[in-house]
């Protein structure tokens, strides 16, 4: 099963890929994890990445593609992965499109979640306000104006990403506004489509 997750930050992506990772036994790769891995291990894409993340800007292209493709290669891909994050641009879908040709591997689903960005704006404070009480460490781009910015990039670079795919015949599109458990079911159905078509 190779699935994408499309939408706006602080849209559930990550909650549903977990979610589904544990049922299909299939890594969630999330090209956020990744970067903030490589930022943490000082890595030389993590110094490159660093200062892009934080201001709530994307990183390039080319960084990201090698990152998944590379990643795509390990053992716990062979039965599919789930991507959370990428491809966040058009450029990025084609190299994808290209990336999984190249490797003879073919997209199940691309499903995007709908939601309304004062609502995710409200999630991703609460996010925060729970990481803080959990006695965790919050994310440095989980502040109102990295927020704001990455709203604008995902505007701006990634909702065309939805009309791509739409032009493909690839698109679901789920109410990401409905109950985790709700979003959980509708997503389910669309994968036991996607299975049975396939
Ligand atoms: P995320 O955890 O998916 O919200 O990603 C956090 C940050 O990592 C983003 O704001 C970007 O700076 C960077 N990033 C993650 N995925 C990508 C991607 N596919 N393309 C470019 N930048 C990315």
């Amino acid at each position: 099963m190779r699935l994408i997750f499309l939408g706006p930050p602080g849209a559930g992506k990550g909650t549903q890929a977990k979610l589904l990772t544990e049922k299909h036994a299939i890594p969630q790769l999330s090209t956020g994890d990744m970067l903030r891995a490589a930022v943490a291990a000082e890595t030389e894409i993590g110094k490159r990445a660093k200062a892009v993340m934080d201001a709530g800007q994307l990183v390039s292209d080319e960084i990201v593609n090698e990152i998944v493709s590379q990643r795509i290669d390990s053992a716990d891909c062979a039965r599919g992965f789930i991507l959370d994050g990428y491809p966040r641009t058009v450029p990025q879908a084609v190299a994808l499109g290209k990336i999984l040709d190249e490797k003879g591997l073919r997209l199940n689903a691309v499903i995007e979640l709908i939601v309304d960005e004062a609502a995710l704006v409200r999630r991703i404070e609460n996010r925060v306000k729970e990481t803080i009480e959990a006695g965790g460490k919050v994310r440095s781009d989980d502040n109102p104006e990295a927020v704001r910015k990455r709203l604008v990039e995902y505007r701006e670079k990634t909702a065309p990403l939805s009309d791509y795919y739409a032009s493909r015949g690839e698109l679901k599109t789920v109410d990401g506004m409905a109950p985790v458990e709700t979003v959980t079911r509708e997503i389910d159905r669309i994968l036991s489509e996607a299975a049975a078509v396939a």
